[in-house]
C-alpha cells in the first residue's frame, strides 16, 4: 500500500466488535483478568491500552519500524528516549535542536551523568571529531529548528553504526509522509505529535518508533517504568489527525513554497530559510532524502525594531508557540521556542532577534501573502 492508503487503512479502520468506523476510546485504567494463570494482552493502562496501542502500531507502520510508543508530549518522548542511556555515556546533539531538547540535555540529563557535545551536524566531520570512547548516541533534527538546516541522515546513521552509537532523529517537521529516517538507517525516530501529526492545535503528544526489537524493549522499559504515557482520548485524537496528514501536508507545503518565494523578493526581508528554495544550502540534500521541503520556513526582517509591529499586526494566522496546525502559526524564536537558550549562544547559532518562523496552515495563501505584503510595506 502507498502512504496515503496506509493512513486510512491502518488495520484499525473498523472496530471488530461493532463495525464502527473508529476505534473506541478505551477510557480505562485497568482490565479484569479472566484467568490469573495466563497473560492477557492488557492488564493496566500504563503498560498498554487498546486505543494507545492502535496509535502506536499505526505510527510504527508509517515509519516502517519494529514498534511505536506514545507519550504524554514530544518532550516526554525525547526524555524517555534519552533515558535509555546511562551515567557515564556521552551524546552528540545537533546544535540548533529544539530549545526544549537543548534544555533537558544541558540542565537535566547532565545531572544524572549523561554529558552532551553540541555540534553543527550539517558537516559530518564535526560529528566524527567529537566521538569519544563513551559516546553512545547521536541526536539530530533535520530540517532543524528554526533555521531549517539540513543534515545528511544516511551519513549520520552510517557514522553511528560504524562507531557503535544509537542514532536518533526528531522527525517532527517532516512527519513520515515526507521523511522516513529508519529507511535511511536511523535507529530511533521521535515526533512531537502535537504538531503536524495531531494537526489541529488541540492535543499535546509525543511518538517514538524503534528500528529493532532490542531498542523496542529498551524504550518500552522506560515507557512502562517511567510512565509518561499518552492517555486514550489524546491517542484517539492523534489517530484522527493522522487520517488527514497527507492532504494537510500537501497544501501546507504548497503554501510554504509560495510564501518563501514571495518573501525572497520582498525588500524588507533580509534572508529566507526554506529548504525548498534553490539557493538554500541544503536544498539538494533535502530533496535526496525527503519527499518535500515541509511547511515551515523562517525569515529575517532587515529592521529588528519593526519585529514587534509585525507580530502585532498579523491577523490571518496566529502568533503562538507551536507549528503544524491547520492555521498559519507565526512565532518569534528569540523569546519563544529558544527563549531559554542564552543570548550569545542564540546569536552564534544565527537565531537572531529579527528572525520570524512561520508554519503554514490551510488558509488560501493569497490571503497570507496579501497581509504580509501590507504589513511589510507599512513598516
Ligand atoms: N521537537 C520539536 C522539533 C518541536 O518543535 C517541539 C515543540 O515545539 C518538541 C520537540 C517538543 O514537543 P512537545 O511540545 O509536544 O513536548
Amino acid at each position: 500500500m502507498k502512504f496515503g492508503t496506509k493512513l486510512i487503512h491502518n488495520g484499525y479502520e473498523t472496530d471488530d466488535a461493532t463495525g464502527a468506523l473508529s476505534i473506541p476510546i478505551y477510557q480505562v485504567s485497568t482490565f479484569h483478568q479472566h484467568d490469573v494463570t495466563s497473560r492477557q494482552p492488557f492488564d493496566y493502562s500504563r503498560s498498554g491500552n487498546p486505543t494507545r496501542q492502535a496509535l502506536e502500531k499505526t505510527i510504527a507502520l508509517l515509519e516502517g519500524g519494529d514498534a511505536g510508543f506514545a507519550f504524554a508530549s514530544g518532550m516526554a518522548a525525547t526524555s524517555s528516549v534519552l533515558s535509555i542511556f546511562s551515567a557515564g555515556d556521552r551524546l552528540i546533539i545537533c546544535e540548533d535542536v529544539y530549545g526544549g531538547t537543548y534544555r533537558i540535555a544541558k540542565n537535566f540529563f547532565s545531572r544524572f551523568g549523561i554529558e552532551t557535545d553540541f555540534v553543527d551536524a550539517t558537516n559530518l566531520e564535526n560529528i566524527k571529531s567529537r566521538i569519544k570512547e563513551n559516546t553512545k548516541g547521536v541526536f539530530i533534527e533535520t530540517p532543524s529548528n528554526p533555521l531549517l538546516k539540513i543534515t545528511d541522515i544516511k551519513g549520520v546513521a552510517d557514522i553511528a553504526r560504524k562507531f557503535g552509537m544509537i542514532s536518533i532523529i526528531d522527525n517532527t517537521f517532516m512527519t513520515p509522509y515526507l521523511q522516513r529516517p529508519l529507511e535511511l538507517g536511523i535507529d530511533i525516530v521521535i515526533h512531537s505529535a502535537t504538531k503536524f501529526i495531531g494537526g489541529h492545535s488541540d492535543v499535546i503528544g509525543g511518538l517514538v518508533v524503534t528500528k529493532t526489537q532490542e531498542l523496542s524493549k529498551r524504550v518500552y522499559a522506560v515507557q512502562n517504568g517511567f510512565g509518561a504515557v499518552l492517555g486514550p482520548q489524546d491517542s484517539w485524537l492523534l489517530l484522527r489527525g493522522l487520517k488527514t496528514l497527507k492532504v494537510r501536508m500537501d497544501l501546507e507545503q504548497y503554501n510554504a513554497g509560495q510564501l518563501a518565494s514571495w518573501l525572497y523578493t520582498n525588500k524588507n526581508v533580509e534572508s529566507v530559510y526554506y529548504p525548498g528554495l534553490e539557493n538554500h544550502p541544503g536544498c539538494r540534500l533535502n530533496a535526496s532524502q525527503s519527499d518535500g521541503a515541509g511547511a515551515v520556513l523562517s525569515f529575517t526582517l532587515r529592521d529588528t525594531d519593526r519585529i514587534h509591529r509585525f507580530m502585532k499586526d498579523v491577523k490571518v494566522g496566529v502568533v503562538a508557540v507551536s507549528l503544524g496546525g491547520v492555521e498559519t502559526i507565526i512565532s518569534y524564536p528569540w523569546v519563544m521556542s529558544h527563549g531559554t537558550v542564552p543570548a550569545e549562544e542564540k546569536e552564534r547559532l544565527g537565531i537572531t532577534p529579527n528572525l520570524i518562523r512561520v508554519s503554514c496552515g490551510l488558509e488560501d495563501i493569497e490571503d497570507i501573502i496579501n497581509e504580509f505584503d501590507k504589513i511589510l510595506s507599512d513598516l
